[in-house]
C-alpha cells in the first residue's frame, strides 16, 4: 500500500497556520507525506522553513499580495472570494497529483472553511476539519443549532436564566461567542460554522480534529454523542528547536527585532506583565489609555505588544478596521517600566522565567500557548470565542481573573490593577491560580509529548483513514 499522503489547507491567520503547521509536523513523524497549502503571502512570512521529500507546499494567491485593502474592506466579500479562490487551488492540486496517479489519504483543513469539505465529496476523498477553538466552543455551536438557540439567545438578553450544557458551568450572555448575538455583523461567521457542522454530520467519511487535550476538556470533547471529537493538541510550536533568528517553525506571520528577549533576561523571575491582543484584534485609544494606567499604578515591569498593523477592533463589535497607529499619552513613564513592542515571539515569551502573568484577549491560541507555558492570565475577552475561552480560564481550569467592564464596556485602570493583584501579589487565590497552572502545564506536556496521547490519537485516526 502507498505511504499515506496528506494535504493540509491552512487558513492565511497566524491562528490558523500555528497549529496546521503543528498538524503537518506530527503527520510527518508517522512516516507520512504531507501538502501545506496556504497563501503566497502567508507562505512568504513562513521563514525557515523548507520543503523535504516528504514535505511540499503548493500556495494560491488571495489578492493580499496587492496590498491591505482599507477603504470599502468586508470580511465577508473578503472570505467569498477566499472561497473561490481557495476551493479552486485545492481542485488544482487534487487533480495534479491525480495525474501523478496519486491520491490523497485525507484533507485536513482549519475551520471554517465548509468549502474545502466540498472540494473534498466531489472527489470521494475524505476530510478532517481542525478545529482551532476549544471544544467547548464546538459544543456551545452545536446545541445551539441542535435544540439550545432560543435558549442561548435569550440569555444573552437575560443574565438570570444561564443554560445548562453538558460538562460546562451554566452559561450567561458574557460567556456567549459573539457570533450568536442577535444582528452581530459577523453572523455570516456563524452560517459558515453551521455549515461545516451540518456536513460534518451528513458526511460518514469526515473526522473532526480539535486543538485541545483530554485533561483539559475532557467532558466537552465528549459532549456530543453524534460527532467524535478527535483531541490532537496541544498543537504548539515545539519550545525548543528555535533558530537564532528565533523564528517559530509553526511559521511567524511578522518577524521583527528580538531586543525584548534581552530584556527579558534582565528581570526577576515570574514579575512581568506581558500584554497582547493576538494578530487581529486591537484596543481603542481610551482603552490603551486605560491599560497605560493600570500598569503604571501596579508598578511592574511589562511588556506589552501594540501591533501597527491592519486591525480589526472587536471591542464594540461593528467590525470596523483601522491602522492602530495611536501614541499614548504616557508613553515616557511606559518605557521608564516596561517594554513595547508591534509584534514579539509569543511562546518564547511565555515560557520565559521572567514572565508571572499574561493579559490576553483569550484567543484560543493564545490561551493554549499559556496554558502549556503555566502562565496565570488576566482574561481581557474582546469579541467571537474570546469570551466562552474566558470563561474557561477564570470559572472551569481556575488559572486567571476575568476583568470587568465599565458601563461604556472600558475596562478602567483600577479594574486592571486589581485583577493584576489578584494573579501576581501572592495570597491564596494567587498561589491557588499559580498552583492550578502548573498542573495544566504538566498535563500539557504529557499530551503532547512525542508518543503521548495527542499522538496517540492521531494514530487511531490515521489508521482508521487508512484502512478506510
Ligand atoms: N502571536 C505572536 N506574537 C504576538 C502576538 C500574537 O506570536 O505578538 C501569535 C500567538 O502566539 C498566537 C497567534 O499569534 O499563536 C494568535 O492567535 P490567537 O488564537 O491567540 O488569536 P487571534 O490572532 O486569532 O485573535
Amino acid at each position: 500500500m502507498a505511504n499515506p499522503n496528506f494535504l493540509i489547507v491552512a487558513f492565511a491567520g497566524q491562528s490558523h497556520i500555528n497549529p496546521a503547521f503543528q498538524l503537518a509536523g506530527r503527520l510527518l513523524r508517522t512516516g507520512a507525506s504531507v501538502t501545506f497549502t496556504t497563501t503566497t503571502t502567508a507562505h512568504r512570512s513562513m521563514s525557515g522553513i523548507q520543503a523535504s521529500d516528504r514535505l511540499t507546499f503548493a500556495t494560491y494567491s488571495d489578492g493580499a499580495e496587492e496590498g491591505p485593502k482599507l477603504s470599502n474592506f468586508s470580511l465577508e466579500q473578503h472570505m467569498e472570494d477566499s472561497a473561490r479562490r481557495c476551493s479552486e487551488a485545492v481542485r488544482q492540486i487534487i487533480e495534479a497529483s491525480r495525474g501523478k496517479g496519486e491520491n490523497f489519504t485525507c484533507i485536513f483543513y482549519t475551520a471554517v472553511a465548509p468549502w474545502v469539505g466540498e472540494v473534498a465529496r466531489c472527489y470521494d476523498i475524505p476530510s478532517g476539519v481542525l478545529w482551532i477553538q476549544p471544544a467547548t466552543l464546538f459544543e456551545i455551536y452545536y446545541y445551539y443549532i441542535n435544540g439550545y438557540g432560543d435558549s442561548i439567545t435569550n440569555e444573552s438578553n437575560d443574565p438570570s436564566s444561564p443554560t445548562q450544557l453538558p460538562g460546562l458551568p451554566p452559561l450567561t450572555g458574557r460567556d456567549v461567542p459573539t457570533f450568536l448575538t442577535p444582528g452581530s455583523p459577523f453572523r455570516f461567521l456563524f452560517t459558515l460554522i453551521e455549515k461545516e457542522i451540518q456536513s460534518l454530520k451528513g458526511d460518514r467519511k469526515a473526522r473532526l480534529l480539535v486543538n485541545s487535550f483530554d485533561a483539559l476538556e475532557s467532558e466537552q470533547l465528549n459532549a456530543i454523542d453524534e460527532l467524535k471529537m478527535v483531541a490532537v493538541g496541544p498543537l504548539l510550536p515545539s519550545l525548543e528547536g528555535r533558530g537564532s533568528s528565533g523564528a517559530s517553525p509553526g511559521g511567524d506571520l511578522f518577524l521583527g527585532s528580538r531586543d525584548y528577549i534581552e530584556w527579558l533576561d534582565t528581570q526577576p523571575a515570574a514579575s512581568v506583565v506581558y500584554i497582547s491582543f493576538g494578530s487581529i484584534s486591537a484596543l481603542s485609544k481610551p482603552q490603551k489609555e486605560e491599560m497605560a494606567r493600570g500598569l503604571l499604578s501596579t508598578g511592574r515591569p511589562f511588556l506589552w505588544v501594540i501591533k501597527k498593523a491592519l486591525i480589526m477592533d472587536g471591542g464594540d463589535g461593528d467590525g470596523k478596521q483601522e491602522e492602530s497607529e495611536d501614541q499614548l499619552s504616557c508613553m515616557e513613564e511606559l518605557q521608564k517600566q516596561g517594554m513595547i513592542v508591534p509584534w514579539c515571539s509569543q511562546v518564547e515569551v511565555l515560557s520565559h522565567p521572567s514572565v508571572g502573568c499574561f493579559v490576553t484577549h483569550c484567543g484560543w491560541n493564545s490561551t493554549l500557548e499559556s496554558v502549556v507555558c503555566g502562565v496565570p492570565m488576566v482574561a481581557f475577552p474582546l469579541w467571537a470565542d474570546q469570551l466562552a475561552n474566558a470563561m474557561l480560564i477564570q470559572d472551569v481550569w481556575k488559572v486567571g481573573v476575568r476583568v470587568s467592564g465599565n458601563e461604556r464596556g472600558v475596562v478602567e485602570g483600577e479594574e486592571l490593577t486589581r485583577c493584576l493583584e489578584m494573579v501576581l501579589g501572592g495570597g491564596e487565590r494567587s498561589e491557588g491560580m499559580r498552583g492550578n497552572a502548573k498542573r495544566l502545564k504538566d498535563a500539557a506536556r504529557e499530551a503532547g509529548k512525542e508518543g503521548g496521547c495527542a499522538d496517540k490519537n492521531l494514530k487511531a485516526l490515521l489508521e482508521e483513514l487508512v484502512s478506510g
